[in-house]
């Protein structure tokens, strides 16, 4: 897939997939946390009202996407579950939170806890959201950045695909036959053909024609 200016890329940590919101299937999950009946009644008691509200929440991508895991399983269990499929954001609601009328939410993107009022929640998640876009925007553009590497000739285009992988900025005349040389050759596509041309024009790396400026190179993985 190639694209003209920023891409967006979806990254992970060791407990899996981190999505932006505008296109996570769930981005909210709600956890019920009890023990026993009289706790369980009280939070479905509290998840009623909050359920009503959550239907009428807009964000960015559309009406909210979010779902309530009333599941046999322990709150550990359901945290790993959605944080390995990338949910933003998740909120518990156990029987202290009820009796103080709060939720705690939790960012999939660095564990960081909120606690919210229970009225307030359905006022403050889209802007949650946005912001929380935000962010994996821009972690994306600095992974990019620090993966980055600008190189001038095909010898060691190729020893860095091989040895560091990342991307590559480098030029190229603009032929479709150059760059289905260094595909077949290194596995290496053109994903962006940056807005702003960086360090100005340049030689292609295959035929050494003239290039106005670089483009960006990566391996599919
Ligand atoms: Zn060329």
């Amino acid at each position: 897939t190639r694209m003209v200016g920023a891409t967006i890329m979806a990254h992970g940590d060791d407990q899996g997939m981190v999505l932006p919101p505008n296109v996570a299937p769930v981005q909210v999950v709600v956890i019920p946390i009890s023990r026993t009946d009289e706790e369980r009644a009280a939070v479905e008691a509290a998840l009623e009202p909050l359920e009503q509200e959550l239907r009428t929440v807009m964000t960015a991508s559309g009406p909210l996407r979010w779902q309530v895991d009333r599941r046999e399983e322990s709150p550990g269990f359901k945290f790993n579950h959605w944080e390995l499929r990338g949910v933003p954001l998740r909120l518990e609601i156990g029987p202290r939170d009820v009796a103080a009328e709060q939720a705690v939410l939790v960012r999939r993107l660095d564990r960081a806890k909120e606690t919210l009022s229970l009225n307030a929640i359905g006022g403050q998640l889209a802007g949650r959201l946005a912001g929380y876009q935000q962010e994996v925007f821009q972690r994306a553009i600095a992974f990019r950045a620090a993966n980055s590497h600008e190189v001038d000739d095909y010898d060691t285009f190729k020893a860095t695909v091989e040895e560091r992988g990342g991307f590559l900025y480098a030029h190229w005349c603009g032929d479709s036959t150059c760059e289905r040389q260094i595909n077949e050759e290194t596995g290496a596509t053109i994903r962006v053909i940056p807005f702003e041309s960086s360090g100005g024009p340049g030689k292609c790396l295959i035929d050494g024609r003239p290039s106005s400026q670089r483009v960006l190179f990566a391996r599919a993985y």
